[in-house]
């Protein structure tokens, strides 16, 4: 039992730090979920639900969690609490892609503005760059994946890429690991975001990052592999970095403590 409840407090925590980086705060403060396959039992997942006494995301408890199969069916969790009505998202995706470890689903702002814009997201900085290096897959509904069909929809749509644009309603993201998935998302944000404001300033024909620099920065030497860094200890680097997500687990995990 321990592994499920280590899972289900990791993924509470996942919820809690999509409200805390503002991906569901004010009207959408309920909207959106993260989940985790259980590992070493990859025909079951676990994600936050509904019907609790306040639907909040930033106040999931690990006991909140609820367990599902492939199917979207509830297998554990709270009585009182249902799986998440767009469970079939989750279900689908890792039914169709045995190597998605975490799914996010929620209805990022900008993200989704740019996606009734139909405005092709481009590189606008280097946090998640990589993300809208090629187009975005967009699943072209705004209704609430409720039926298998409908998750078969967006399995389809979001392909082998790590995030997809669901046209007037949100985004998914994928990831091997909750940190991938909460973060691809966030990244996802920043590109719209930014892309949002080029498109304001100029129109919807503003250049974006080179794709040349792209392939430059891809290319650049790891910062251990840098003379004025040899024998020092090993760092984790790149745009996410770990730093962020360090961070948003430890307030998190803060407030958890202090039974908040
Ligand atoms: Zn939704």
């Amino acid at each position: 039992m321990a592994e499920i409840d280590d899972v289900k407090r990791d993924v509470a925590i996942a919820n809690r730090i999509l409200s805390h980086v503002g991906l569901a705060t004010g009207v959408l403060v309920s909207l959106g979920h993260a989940s985790f396959r259980v590992p070493g039992d990859p025909e079951l997942f676990v994600v936050k639900g509904r019907g609790y006494d306040i639907d909040a995301l930033p106040l999931m408890q690990p006991d909140d969690m609820i367990v599902c199969d492939l199917e979207g069916r509830k297998v554990g969790g709270p009585p009182n609490a249902t799986q998440c009505f767009e469970v079939k998202m989750h279900s689908a995706v890792f039914k169709n892609h045995p190597e998605v470890q975490s799914v996010v689903h929620c209805h990022p702002r900008y993200a989704t503005m740019m996606s009734v814009l139909q405005a092709r997201l481009v590189p606008m900085c280097n946090e998640g760059a990589q993300l809208v290096r090629k187009p975005l897959p967009v699943y072209p509904h705004s209704k609430l994946i409720l039926t298998e069909e409908d998750g078969q929809g967006v399995a389809t749509a979001l392909g082998d890429s790590p995030a997809a644009l669901l046209r007037g309603h949100g985004a998914i993201t994928t990831g091997q690991n909750l940190e991938q998935s909460v973060m691809n998302m966030l990244h996802l944000e920043e590109q719209a975001r930014m892309n949002w404001y080029a498109f304001c300033a100029m129109g919807p024909d503003h250049p974006g990052i080179p794709e040349a620099d792209l392939v430059e920065a891809r290319n650049q030497p790891t910062i251990a592999e840098l003379d004025h860094f040899v024998g020092g200890p090993a760092i984790r680097g790149g745009a996410g970095g770990g730093g962020a997500w360090r961070y948003f687990t430890h307030l998190i995990t803060q407030e958890l403590d202090a039974g908040r």
